[in-house]
């Protein structure tokens, strides 16, 4: 918890910070804000994340400080382990011989840290790096703040995600008086891409399904698609959310092959519809709005497995019955045979 975290910064001095592997918005903003805070403090601190920084947030400051590597080759006081739902996702070797500081807001995170600070009701890590300042007055600089509100802005999907709250604005507000621009912010964040994203959200917006109901959306990014467009990794981070633009759609899941036979799943609803649960059911996690898993198997038959669980989600949520399609409609899998 933050006490606990407030005691060992106060008592220890040399420190890294890491976060998981294919790096967004808020691990990129809350572990920078946490640089720039360790260092007001004087501490010694090492930051280090396996993939490098994508380009919309290489204008983060302290950007050029974070060291790229596969593993940890030194002993520190303790290690950050930010926004990470257990401790593979950073992918960095050696990470479990260190006293590990696990800071994130999921509710479903694992408590494999020797200190475990998890607050389910931040909207962003960036929020709780916020309180951690506040905790250790320590103050908010200018570096500080940039980087906490590019954790707000892009985690609560620019204010419309239902983590938003007025904690959120309050502490988004506190970063304006101080100096941060926002509008320069978002078009760092959201108005750099490349033409290769524009081409490539062409080609995947084509797949576009929808179930019966009209509730259900799905698309599908193929490795094929994002080598004609000469598209890298991030281009495609923000798809899934286009089909949720569509007003009687409530649950949206994106396939993205990531490698022969492998797909990275991510998972959108609005309201009470919970995707994080039909996220776990394949190993994976994240919250009620916005989860993610990787599958493994034949594509039509990833679907067909996964498609009925997001129809199940939505019927709960909107109190109706639901009777599962049986053998007979559909190629069962179990998630044991495909999950990741
Ligand atoms: P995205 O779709 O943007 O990759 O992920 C959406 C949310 O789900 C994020 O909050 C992320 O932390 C969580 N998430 C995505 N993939 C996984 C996964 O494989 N395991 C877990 N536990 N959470 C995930
Ligand atoms: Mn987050």
């Amino acid at each position: 918890m933050l006490s606990q975290v407030v005691e060992l910064v106060e008592r220890k001095n040399r420190f890294a910070i890491t976060s998981h592997a294919r790096p967004d918005g808020d691990s990129l903003g809350s572990s920078l804000g946490l640089y720039w805070l360790l260092l007001a403090l004087g501490k010694d601190t090492d930051i280090i994340m396996r993939d490098a920084v994508p380009a919309a947030y290489q204008k983060l400051p302290g950007a050029q400080h974070i060291r790229i590597a596969s593993a940890l080759d030194e002993k520190y006081d303790a290690v950050f382990v930010i926004e990470c739902s257990d401790i593979t996702r950073p992918d960095l070797a050696r990470l479990d011989e260190q006293f590990i500081i696990n800071i994130d807001h999921h509710s479903t995170t694992a408590l494999f840290g020797s200190i475990n600070w998890i607050d389910s009701t931040a909207s962003a890590v960036g929020e709780m790096i916020y309180n951690l300042c506040k905790a250790m007055g320590v103050r908010v600089s200018r570096e500080i703040a940039d980087c906490v509100y590019t954790a707000l802005l892009t985690d609560t999907g620019s204010f419309h995600f239902s983590n938003t709250t007025e904690r959120t604005f309050k502490v988004a507000s506190e970063l304006v008086r101080i100096g941060i621009k926002p509008a320069r912010i978002a078009e760092a964040v959201f108005n750099s891409h490349p033409w290769s994203k524009l081409e490539l959200l062409g080609k995947v917006l084509a797949t576009a399904r929808h179930d019966a109901t009209g509730r259900i959306a799905w698309i599908r990014q193929t490795l094929e698609m994002k080598e004609r467009a000469g598209a890298s990794d991030e281009d495609s981070s923000n798809f899934v959310n286009y089909p949720m633009s569509v007003g009687e759609v409530e649950a949206v899941a994106f396939f993205k092959e990531s490698a022969p036979g492998e797909f990275r799943v991510s998972l959108r609803s609005k309201g009470d519809t919970n995707v994080a649960r039909v996220a776990e059911v394949f190993g994976g996690g994240g919250h009620r709005n916005a989860a993610g898993c990787t599958l493994r198997g034949d594509w039509d038959e990833l679907e067909e497995a996964l498609i009925p669980l997001l129809q199940e989600a939505v019927a709960d949520a909107n109190g109706e019955d639901f009777t599962r399609p049986t053998a007979d409609d559909l190629v069962q899998l179990t998630p044991q045979e495909i999950g990741a």
